[in-house]
């Protein structure tokens, strides 16, 4: 038996997981298949943290809302086939869950931790997730190597950077059409308000905010998704290196 975590009960986790996508939208992305993944991912993500620091959240019931059906919220309305990197993706999270209830779309998860991206790719791997690739690599750097920059529909990061700095990390991956969608907290409005001139020096239009609202149990979770347009292509000058980025923000 597993020490130092909650014991999770497959039947348990999964109609949990199916009350709180029902709860929060999303329930027309989750099958049986689907739902039995996130069990997987559940398990292994609890085995692993026991030996590295993957999520402060360690209650299944919270896990299943304030990762994956806020990750789901994501998924849902993410347009078909799209091509996303997800920037900064730590313990996989949007990746995961998107990769597992939208196999029509692709992922590149990139982080500067190199434990993190093997996590991401072992995990992957053990869930048969063919639709997710991941790199150890700097934001800044990617966005300068022509492989990568301007080649994704949909760039996305949740909890990395506030907006303006988010913005300089993102939106040179984005294809001119494409969108950048950043999964905020509470201070979306004034990050928002900051970022406006960063965004439109980056190619970018602050286009349209919707709030997520996740009901769980006991708690009620409420983020916002920022959306922005990519517009025109970014100036060749961005993104700076980091140390520039976060002491001199656009
Ligand atoms: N997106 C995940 C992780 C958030 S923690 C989640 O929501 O749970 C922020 C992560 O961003 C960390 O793993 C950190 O290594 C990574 N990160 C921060 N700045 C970065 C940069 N410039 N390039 C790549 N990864 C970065």
């Amino acid at each position: 038996m597993k020490k130092g975590f909650p014991i999770i009960e497959k039947s348990k986790c999964i109609s949990n997981l199916t009350a709180a996508f029902k709860e929060s939208g999303p329930s027309s992305l989750l099958s049986q298949d689907r739902a039995e993944k996130f069990y997987q991912l559940t398990d292994r993500m609890l085995t692993v943290n026991e030996q590295f620091n993957l999520t402060a959240i360690t209650d299944p019931d919270k896990i299943i809302l304030n990762h994956y059906a806020d990750c789901a919220a994501l998924a849902l309305r993410l347009p078909k086939g799209a091509k996303v990197i997800d920037v900064g993706c730590g313990a996989g999270f949007p990746t995961l869950p998107v990769a597992i209830l939208r196999p029509d779309v692709t992922v590149l998860a990139v982080d500067s931790t190199a434990k993190k991206v093997g996590y991401v790719c072992e995990t992957a791997n053990l869930l048969g997730l063919s639709n997710v690739t991941a790199l150890v690599m700097r934001a800044e750097d990617g966005g300068n190597d022509p492989k990568l920059r301007g080649s994704f529909d949909i760039a996305t990061a949740r909890a990395v950077a506030e907006l303006r700095i988010l913005a300089e990390l993102c939106l040179p991956f984005v294809k001119v059409g494409g969108e950048m969608i950043a999964m905020k907290g509470k201070n979306a409005p004034q990050e928002l308000s900051d970022a406006r001139r960063a965004v439109a020096m980056l190619g970018g239009k602050i286009e349209k905010t919707e709030e997520i609202f996740l009901h769980g149990g006991e708690e009620d979770v409420c983020h916002p998704l920022i959306f922005i347009k990519k517009n025109s292509a970014t100036p060749a000058a961005y993104p700076r290196p980091y140390a520039k980025i976060s002491k001199h923000p656009l």
